[in-house]
């Protein structure tokens, strides 16, 4: 999906990743976005899908997308990786369990080795997605009896698969069977999340918004080394290096600290 000139180039993965499927195959239609996934737009998001096959990488999101999915009844495919070790499961609202339905809760924060922390070997990430690929496939063209029907687990370096049946929705779960969707719900309000082991805050705005970024690059330039492709501008001021994109979402390196991170959000971009 990516190359060094990607990165040299600061593109954007979304933008990155399209420009390659359609380098693949130029029949493909791309609609490639920028957004940050939270409760505020996965509905509008998933709205009209057929199938939604995951690639993300917290569990916080993966239980926002499975209460999205199941509530508008859109099947997902979740898939993940990290070390040599992947997993897959084919969702199918109000048919096979959810996620939730498995893992009521989402493991302790920290618990649980991440990419970050952890690394991924690339081998293990083509054998996840060939797994759902292929799931999407018997999804699109109807062959339903074909799904795995399972929890799938391998290890590549420990040469160990496993399958575990999922079956029905548990009759216990608030997703399926009480239709809470708690991560839909929740309070938007906080804006700010560390990205683990990165160094970095993400500050989203409290409100939609659309930032004229070549205006902004000039503003910033007093202040500051200004970069800027179409995507996104880029602003280097002591020891921070702010990414902001269209939709005011910025990421800010060189501080794990929410509050350093919304008080340079504020004097840059204004809120
Ligand atoms: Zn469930």
């Amino acid at each position: 999906m990516f190359t060094e000139a990607d990165a040299t180039n600061r593109l954007p993965k979304a933008i990155a990743a399209a420009n390659h499927i359609r380098e693949v195959n130029s029949e493909i239609g791309v609609e490639p976005e920028i957004a940050d996934v939270n409760n505020s737009n996965i509905e509008r998001l998933i709205e009209g899908c057929d199938v939604v096959i995951d690639g993300t990488d917290n569990f916080a999101t993966r239980y926002l997308i499975n209460d999205a999915c199941v509530k508008h009844k859109v099947n997902w495919i979740y898939g993940a990786a990290v070390g040599s070790y992947g997993v897959t499961m084919t969702i199918r609202p109000n048919i096979t369990a959810c996620l939730r339905c498995l893992f009521p809760e989402p493991p302790p924060a920290a618990s649980a080795p991440t990419c970050d922390t952890a690394g991924v070997i690339m081998p293990i990430i083509n054998i996840v997605a060939a797994v759902q690929v292929s799931e999407a496939l018997k999804l699109l063209t109807g062959h339903e009896d074909d799904l795995h029907q399972s929890l799938m687990q391998f290890d590549v370096w420990r040469n160990e698969w496993r399958r575990i049946s999922t079956g029905q929705p548990a009759s216990d779960c608030p997703t399926c069977a009480r239709h809470e969707f708690v991560t839909l719900e929740a309070d938007s309000s906080d804006f700010a999340a560390v990205l683990c082991g990165r160094d970095a805050v993400q500050v989203s705005p409290s409100h939609p918004a659309h930032i004229n970024l070549s205006t902004l690059g000039e503003r910033l330039s007093a202040a500051g080394e200004v970069k800027l492709n179409d995507y996104l501008l880029r602003f280097r001021t002591g020891e921070f290096e702010m990414t902001i994109f269209q939709d005011a979402r910025s990421i800010i390196r060189g501080t794990d600290n929410v509050a350093t991170a919304r008080s340079l959000y504020a004097k840059f971009i204004g809120n």
